[in-house]
């Protein structure tokens, strides 16, 4: 059985949400490789992708894609890949907090806004006592304070930096800063920090379980409608597709 599952010609892995922890686990423990970068690939990525080469050879170079939404999953088993369930973002994010505070991993937290980032990082620290947040930035920033911020996260070093900024402006961030970060492993993980702050309400599990995730979202953020559009085009346009 293949080990990926294409999607308009990107190729998933077919990793649990535990494969992926154990993964990110062992490169946090291996240490001295430069950095990792996780992208976490939602049906507005693969879209993009379609035309714009430079963010398809980002997610080619990252270390690890992984099957951002039920959208993602459902396409693949529909073409008869079957991945093998969604490893979102925020999930990851959770899990990862949940890990760190077991194995004392450090996090810088970029991205969201400031009262957001700061609330998010009070949770994190009274939530999760054993994971360090060695450093936090809003992401409301202008290019002339990058350097900055760059900076501030290679002096720290954290094994894990959390980038709060939306996609794909995450993966191009993270990917441009690549080789200054000095952090093991970056992650693009979305709205995640306004969840982790309270700021916005994640769907309760009877909605994910129903893979209703996107119209809760639309619920109760429907200034996204229009982005939310993309979802059926990239439907129609995926199942279409011809894989090589
Ligand atoms: N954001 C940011 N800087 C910006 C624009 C957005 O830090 O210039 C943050 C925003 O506050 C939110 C996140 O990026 O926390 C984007 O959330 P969204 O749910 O739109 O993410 P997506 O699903 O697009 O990746």
């Amino acid at each position: 059985m293949d080990a990926v599952a294409k999607i308009m010609g990107i190729p998933f892995p077919k990793l649990t949400m535990d494969q992926t922890l154990q993964m990110l686990s062992d490169v946090v423990e291996r240490d001295g490789s430069g950095l990792f970068h996780v992208v976490t690939g939602n049906p507005e990525i693969v879209m993009s992708c379609q035309q714009d080469t430079q963010l398809r050879s980002i997610i080619d170079e990252a270390g690890l894609l992984t099957a951002d939404g039920i959208g993602i999953v459902m396409v693949s088993r529909m073409k008869g890949g079957h991945l093998p369930e969604r490893v979102t973002g925020c999930d990851l994010l959770f899990k990862l907090l949940e890990a760190g505070n077991r194995k004392k991993w450090s996090f810088y937290l970029l991205g969201a806004d400031e009262a957001t980032s700061a609330r998010a990082a009070e949770v994190i620290r009274q939530t999760y006592p054993n994971v360090s947040i060695v450093g936090r930035h809003h992401g409301f920033f202008s290019q002339e304070e990058e350097a900055r911020i760059v900076e501030d996260i290679r002096s720290k070093a954290p094994d894990f930096l959390i980038t709060a900024l939306g996609a794909p402006r995450a993966e191009r961030w993270i990917h441009k800063y690549k080789s200054s970060l000095n952090a093991k492993i970056a992650i693009g993980v979305g709205g995640s920090l306004d969840i982790v702050a309270g700021k916005v309400k994640r769907a309760p599990q009877i909605w994910q379980r129903l893979h209703a995730e996107w119209l809760f979202r639309l619920i109760n953020q429907p200034s996204r409608w229009r982005r939310q559009l993309i979802l059926p085009r990239f439907a129609v346009r995926a199942l279409l597709y011809r894989e090589r």
